[in-house]
């Protein structure tokens, strides 16, 4: 693999500590090797190099809440109505398209079949296909009449359901112990209902604490680790109850289940997924949910608690994540990246903060926080050259046009425009 040399490029490191400064990174192989603040203080041997023309080099951002298998669907029967050869091909094809639009990790956090994840997470390890980094979960596991169970009275079906329907402990051990057999890193419970399902709305906590620790059991017997689809507040503290430290949403909260939160934060992620709350108040009539639709459902009830919920625990200190349930019609993939303009917005970040929660964190919560989601000499060259500076801006990394390239381990998924080569051949 021949090293790369990016000179004249503005550095972003991804700490959230540091202005973006002047300076050239040397990759070396798959990590990078050199970082300084001036193109003299590294003399490259055989290497590409790469003239940023002031472009800023940042570390590849990190989709803490990914579901690959969804497939752009208005609602949850379409995604699991797909045949299992499409979902294959789709997922595949989703999986190249994070990559080129900057993620360079991704953590699954649940797909639509039970081996879906796994067999895109060893396709893309064994390079049968591009994709970014990638944790596999599991389908969602669920309790009858929860989300996740599709499954109609008249169509006893396991197979229709989007979820795994699981009946007591014994039972929840059975379906873990299978989807650890087929490899997952992540087992999903659906620990809250959720405002997109009739009958179980987002305020609702059906799963009982003996089924989630023996979940917790197994899963921590076998050295993986469980995430949570939590919404109500009694389901965040239920998952911080039972040791879960991967939360997504976390929408209602109340004093004791922040103060929960902030005691846990040193270990304790939360990956809200906000964009969807969002776009189905705002963004979804053309897929028949309304504003006064999506208002009957719950939805600004609960954009209204969810932004009070993040930005208190971000005051507190415990590490919110931006990425999260796109994969839907009015919420689709690739788009990811408008949750920093979100938390900006919204949550109370800085472009700095919102930056460093899918860099610095986002490799934390990819359990490789000491090789992914810094510009660091040592980490791995997981590295995006970005036409602009996404601190006056966060909203241009969602602008394929802006995302001059992306490298994931050392190698071009997305190479630069060839003027960048051009411009330092005229240089030489
Ligand atoms: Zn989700």
């Amino acid at each position: 693999m021949a090293d790369t040399l990016f000179t004249n490029v503005r550095i972003l490191d991804g700490t959230g500590k540091q202005a973006p400064y002047a300076g050239s990174v040397l990759v070396s192989g798959n990590r990078i090797r050199q970082v300084g603040r001036s193109t003299a203080a590294i003399t490259p041997g055989v290497a590409t190099v790469i003239d940023g023309a002031g472009a800023t080099l940042m570390p590849g951002m990190v989709e803490a809440h990914t579901h690959f298998s969804w497939n752009d669907a208005p609602d949850l029967a379409a995604i699991q109505t797909l045949p299992l050869e499409e979902h294959v091909l789709w997922s595949a094809r989703v999986a190249h398209q994070y990559l080129l639009a900057g993620f360079t990790s991704c953590l699954g956090a649940a797909c639509a079949k039970p081996r879906l994840d796994v067999v895109i997470r060893n396709a893309i390890e064994s390079g049968q296909i591009p994709g970014p980094r990638y944790l596999a979960a599991s389908q969602e596991i669920t309790v009858p009449g929860g989300l996740g169970d599709e499954m109609l009275p008249h169509l006893p079906f396991p197979d229709f359901s989007f979820g795994q329907v699981v009946n007591g402990a014994d039972d929840m051990r059975r379906v873990v112990r299978m989807f650890l057999k087929y490899g997952v890193d992540s087992i999903k419970l659906n620990l809250s209902g959720d405002n997109f399902v009739p009958g179980a709305d987002a305020k609702t906590t059906w799963m009982t604490d003996a089924e989630v620790a023996a979940a917790q059991e197994e899963v921590t017997m076998r050295g993986r680790r469980i995430i949570v689809h939590a919404r109500s507040c009694a389901s965040v503290k239920q998952a911080l109850r039972h040791g879960i430290r991967l939360i997504y949403h976390a929408s209602f909260t109340d004093e004791e289940a922040l103060d929960m939160l902030e005691a846990a934060r040193d270990e304790v992620f939360v990956a809200p997924g906000i964009g969807i709350l969002y776009a189905l108040l705002w963004e979804a009539e053309r897929w028949g949910v309304d504003h006064a639709k999506a208002v009957s459902m719950g939805y600004e009830e609960e954009w209204a608690a969810a932004c009070e919920s993040l930005k208190a625990m971000h005051r507190r200190g415990v590490r919110v994540l931006p990425g999260g349930d796109y994969g839907f019609a009015f919420n689709p993939h690739c788009q990811n990246a408008r949750d920093l303009e979100l938390f900006v917005k919204y949550l109370g970040f800085t472009p700095m903060e919102a930056l460093r929660a899918c860099t610095l964190y986002g490799g934390q919560v990819m359990m490789r926080g000491h090789e992914i989601g810094l510009v660091k000499e040592g980490f791995l060259a997981d590295l995006l050259l970005v036409d602009g500076d996404p601190l006056a801006n966060v909203g241009i990394l969602r602008d394929p046009k802006r995302l001059l390239a992306v490298m994931k381990d050392g190698v071009f998924a997305k190479p630069p425009p060839l003027a960048a080569s051009r411009q330092w051949e005229r240089a030489a």
